[in-house]
């Protein structure tokens, strides 16, 4: 039955995906944003024929203002925004107070407006941290915050356990479940990319000159925004406190460089194919912020499994393959990469 749908920040790859999808299915949606000024006639400009299914709120995650309107004839939320930067703070509180802050105020305003369903974007990050001995991962692990993490680790962890403890105690009757994407990939809108878009595009352009000794857990922007629609679509029984993680596949970087190759000969003559030693890392690390990002990561399978979500939601996840071509032939087609 098509309902009112609250998507916190429709600016972003992973909102927009999910607006796209709500609308597509009939629903209607308020979206949040942090500059209306600045952002509604893009909005606007992607769902032209949307008219009044599509309301655009101005609310930040630090302050009250705007949520209660936002949430006003809403059976469920989807709480999307969180910060998502593409380099380190020096203070891990500049994004962990705004993504623990925010999911709470997002889930006080929608208690006090009755929502039914909270669907909460949380992240691989609350699951696959903080365990150095550890190569697999499913649904029941959770990050461990003692061991020191990153702070956009930090923050996706503490704001996912605020979030169920607040609920436990304040908010039991609410239908409350997280999604956990890994990298998330796939067709692009804008040339304002996600942190997780920004590799793709990184390897392709030809601004990483040799392939790092690391991996990463592959999901498809599609995927992860059905996967939403699916939690707040789902029977209450199904979804009330899952916490579902959004993971095709784990691989190494060299493998997403084959097969970009494979998949897109075309525009793939400028990624590497030679291989960057471990040494080498650790060597310019201190100086390079992107090698110091990276140089606990070298040689490390963390392997995070979506199997769960598939079985509990009823669908199967795009091949990486598929989603890795797709980012890059949007990628091109829009523009963003000039080969
Ligand atoms: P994104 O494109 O950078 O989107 C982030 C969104 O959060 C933007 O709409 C941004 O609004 C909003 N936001 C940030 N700080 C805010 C604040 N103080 N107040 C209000 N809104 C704020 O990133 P994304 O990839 O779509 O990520 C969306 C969510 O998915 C995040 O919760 C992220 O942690 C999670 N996630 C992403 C990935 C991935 O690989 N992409 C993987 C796992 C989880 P502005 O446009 O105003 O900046």
């Amino acid at each position: 039955m098509a309902m009112r749908v609250l998507v916190t920040g429709g600016t972003g790859y992973i909102g927009g995906e999910v607006i796209d999808q709500l609308l597509e299915r009939g629903h209607s949606v308020n979206t949040t944003v942090r500059n209306k000024a600045k952002s509604e006639a893009r909005l606007r400009a992607r769902w032209p024929d949307a008219g009044e299914r599509l309301t655009v709120y101005q609310a930040d995650l630090m302050d009250d203002a705007g949520w209660a309107e936002a949430n006003a004839g809403c059976a469920a939320v989807a709480h999307v925004a969180s910060p998502f930067p593409l380099g380190v703070p020096k203070n891990a509180d500049e994004l962990v107070i705004p993504a623990r802050e925010g999911t709470l105020r997002a889930l006080r305003f929608a208690q006090e407006a009755g929502i039914v369903r909270f669907v909460q974007t949380s992240s691989a990050a609350a699951i696959a941290y903080g365990q150095p001995d550890k190569t697999h991962f499913d649904y029941t692990d959770w990050t461990d915050l003692t061991a020191g993490v990153p702070p956009y680790i930090e923050s996706k962890t503490v704001a996912e356990r605020a979030a169920r403890d607040w609920v436990a105690v304040n908010a039991p009757e609410l239908e409350f479940c997280s999604i956990n994407p890994v990298a998330v990939f796939g067709p692009v809108h804008d040339d304002d990319l996600s942190t997780s878009v920004e590799i793709v595009k990184k390897l392709i352009d030809g601004s990483i000159p040799l392939l790092p000794n690391m991996g990463i857990c592959v999901t498809d922007v599609r995927d992860v925004a059905k996967m939403h629609v699916l939690a707040i679509e789902g029977p209450a029984a199904k979804v009330r406190g899952q916490r579902l993680p959004a993971s095709e596949k784990f691989l190494w970087i060299s493998e997403m460089a084959d097969v970009a190759r494979q998949r897109v000969p075309e525009y793939t003559t400028k990624v590497p194919k030679r291989k960057m030693p471990d040494f080498l890392v650790r060597l310019i690390a201190p100086f390079v912020p992107e090698m110091k990002q990276i140089k606990d990561e070298l040689g490390h399978v963390r392997d995070v499994s979506g199997k769960h979500s598939e079985e509990v939601l009823g669908f199967t996840f795009i091949p990486a393959e598929q989603t890795i071509e797709d980012t890059i032939r949007s990628l091109v087609a829009r523009r963003i990469v000039n080969l």
